[in-house]
């Protein structure tokens, strides 16, 4: 049976090391403070932004919400945008994905300070991520790549040499992690919707991560994983109430050697993540 990787548990841990950092640095006189932009109704996204504002208070970063109409033009986001870059007091915004159709995410992203910028998303953040150039601990990455890469190296998951496939090529997921896992000396692969023989690619992996989403229309099956290998869930779906992830877990718990479960895996890892931005964007601030 495959070890579980508990990133619920491996999240509290870290969120204690958060919590004594920012301590520290309110003794300093700056208080850590998140800025979430949240545009429209969507449940998910709202679910999602009422998780990060506990894990903000969990571990003493003050956090703020600018609620928007679905209906609010590109022009209000960003003059929002440009009142938080300008504000001292606040160290992070993070503008919740997805937006509405009509609002250009790019133009968003690049809106935000790059120092600001604790999704790690903006071209400079990810320029420096592309280049080489970052610090795994103190430069703000993409939070769920960090989240993944965090949780493997907690395992004591060796990644040199090894084929990793990733089936995401999402500038979120996909591409960040290969980046991540590149740097670690993987042999990285990235399957997506065009992908043909999609299992011919998958069986070869030694570390497989998977961020679909689209249960029941996909599903990685016990047959498309290699014996012993290393399955990362990132995929979430609703299927009726339940919240699931990309992988047959049941059998594929049988056949790996570590695997992440859904709930409980990626999902905490990526939101003790964004604290770390959050801290290290403040840390930015000590003169
Ligand atoms: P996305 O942009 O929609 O990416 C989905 C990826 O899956 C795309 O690269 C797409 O390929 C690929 N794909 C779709 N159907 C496929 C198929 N039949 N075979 C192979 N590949 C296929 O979404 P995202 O933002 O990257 O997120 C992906 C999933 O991860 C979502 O379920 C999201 O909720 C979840 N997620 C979870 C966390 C967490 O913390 N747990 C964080 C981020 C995202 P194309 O590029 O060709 O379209």
């Amino acid at each position: 049976m495959a070890v579980i990787m508990d990133g619920e548990s491996l999240a509290r841990a870290l969120k204690k090391d958060i919590a004594t950092n920012v301590s520290a640095l309110k003794k300093k006189g700056i208080t850590p403070a998140l800025a979430t932009i949240l545009i429209g109704e969507r449940p998910a996204s709202k679910t999602y932004v009422r998780l990060k504002e506990r894990d903000c208070q969990e571990v003493g970063i003050r956090s703020k919400t600018y609620e928007l109409p679905a209906q609010a033009s590109e022009q209000e986001i960003l003059e929002l945008i440009d009142t938080l870059n300008k504000d001292e007091e606040i160290h992070g915004i993070l503008v919740q994905l997805p937006l509405p159709p009509s609002v250009s995410g790019t133009k968003v992203v690049e809106q935000i300070l790059p120092e600001k910028d604790v999704d790690g998303l903006h071209s400079f953040n990810m320029g420096k991520l592309w280049l080489g150039t970052y610090d795994f601990d103190n430069d703000l990455l993409p939070c769920t790549p960090k989240g993944i890469v965090k949780l493997l190296d907690h395992y004591k998951i060796e990644l040199a040499g090894k084929d990793a496939v990733i089936i995401n090529r999402s500038n979120l997921v996909g591409k960040p992690l290969s980046k991540l896992f590149l740097d670690r000396d993987a042999t990285v692969t990235m399957c997506h919707s065009k992908t043909k023989n999609l299992k011919e690619f998958t069986k070869k992996a030694d570390i497989l991560v998977t961020a679909v989403g689209r249960r029941p229309a996909f599903i990685v099956t016990e047959d498309m994983v290699k014996e012993g290998a290393v399955v990362v869930d990132v995929g979430i779906s609703y299927v009726g109430e339940k919240v699931c992830g990309d992988i047959d877990f049941e059998k594929i718990e049988k056949k790996a050697t570590y695997v992440t479960p859904c709930p409980g895996g990626v999902g905490p890892m990526t939101r003790v993540i964004l604290l770390y931005n959050v801290l290290n964007a403040a840390k930015g601030r000590v003169k």
